[in-house]
């Protein structure tokens, strides 16, 4: 019932050639799935080109950030009217390099999250807890609050535009992974808090992903779980070979 959705986020890498050559090649290898959405996320940098690359094919553009204003004197920002312009589709916000390097909160990715929809893009929304939430027992109490605020606002005939990356900040680019059951436990509780803010409708049919460590090797059986809708993969989205892997779980 819910279209997996498969995300690349290359964070800060590729220079405009190494992008469209990765994505060159992706296009060869996966342009044939039809059962699954691939978005690759490059840097700012080469969204232009990697838009011009992808015409005519299967895979979807997003982009890693945005602030949430139209147009103005925010100096170094993107807004969501430029990356419209450029077609891309999905904007990862509130990633936890942007909440921790650059203290972005949950009101900011709200702000985000609701200009992004006024303009017709769809947020993919990161939460999560790090390892320290996670052993003092923190992680429902903040995955819940960190849905709430984020979602603050947000009408129900929006949410089919939204996905949510639940992201555990210890398993991001550390090799470590929840374990599947893990994973769909907290995604699982996500889902009953969307149940709790909207109904039973919008619970069974947002999209939640599952983000940290997502590799060929586990890939499947975290597919596989029954509240996981897809990945969002950083570094092993940056190799053609993985890349492909991951999707074709
Ligand atoms: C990410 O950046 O969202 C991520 C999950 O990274 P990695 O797959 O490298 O852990």
């Amino acid at each position: 019932m819910r279209t997996p959705i498969i995300a690349g986020n290359w964070k800060m890498n590729n220079t405009v050639e190494e992008a469209l050559s990765l994505v060159r090649e992706l296009k060869e290898t996966l342009n044939d799935v039809k059962d699954r959405e691939v978005v690759v996320c490059p840097s700012f940098t080469a969204l232009y080109a990697v838009a011009n690359e992808l015409k005519g094919t299967n895979l979807k553009l997003g982009a890693q950030n945005c602030y949430f204003e139209d147009e103005g004197a925010y100096t170094g920002e993107i807004s969501p009217v430029m990356l419209k312009d450029l077609g891309v589709e999905y904007v990862v916000i509130g990633h936890s390099e942007r909440r921790t390097y650059f203290n972005e909160n949950d009101d900011l990715v709200n702000k985000k999250a609701k200009a992004l929809l006024q303009k017709g893009l769809k947020p993919i929304i990161c939460v999560g807890e790090t390892l320290e939430q996670r052993e003092a027992g923190e992680t429902e109490t903040l995955v819940r609050k960190q849905v709430f605020r984020d979602l603050d606002g947000i009408e129900p005939y929006q949410l089919k535009d939204v996905v949510i990356a639940y992201e555990p900040i210890w398993a991001i680019g550390t090799g470590k992974t929840a374990t599947s059951q893990e994973a769909n436990r907290v995604i699982a509780l996500i889902r009953a808090t969307i149940k709790e803010m909207y109904s039973e409708k919008e619970a069974n049919t947002l999209r939640i992903q599952y983000g940290g460590s997502v590799k060929p090797g586990n890939a499947k059986d975290l597919m596989n779980q029954r509240d996981i809708d897809g990945a969002l993969v950083g570094g092993a989205s940056l190799k053609a070979e993985s890349f492909e892997a991951i999707v074709k779980y």
